[in-house]
């Protein structure tokens, strides 16, 4: 009985590290932010960076075996909806 009464207090004492951790991943998250995420449901995607401004001549890509690609001009990010990849899946 001794002894599991220990092993329990010993528990306890390691949640004190983990509980300053969420906190962290945080504030990474928000360091990390993409600029834009758009799902589609083609693994064949083309962008020209939305027009305007930002626009850039239009350009396709191809996933492939990948779940998502990323635009090599505007840095968007093109997932395949429902995939791990895709955030609102
Ligand atoms: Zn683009």
């Amino acid at each position: 009985m001794g002894r599991g009464q220990r092993f329990q207090c010993a528990r306890t004492e390691m949640q004190s590290p983990d509980d300053a951790m969420p906190e962290t991943e945080n504030s990474f998250e928000n360091v990390m932010n993409p600029p834009e995420v758009v799902a589609v449901e083609t693994e064949r995607v083309s962008c020209d960076g939305g027009g305007g401004a930002l626009g850039h001549p239009r350009v396709w890509y191809e996933m492939g075996d990948e779940d998502f690609v990323e635009c090599g001009y505007c840095d968007r990010r093109f997932v395949r909806k429902g995939s791990p990849a895709d955030p609102g899946a």
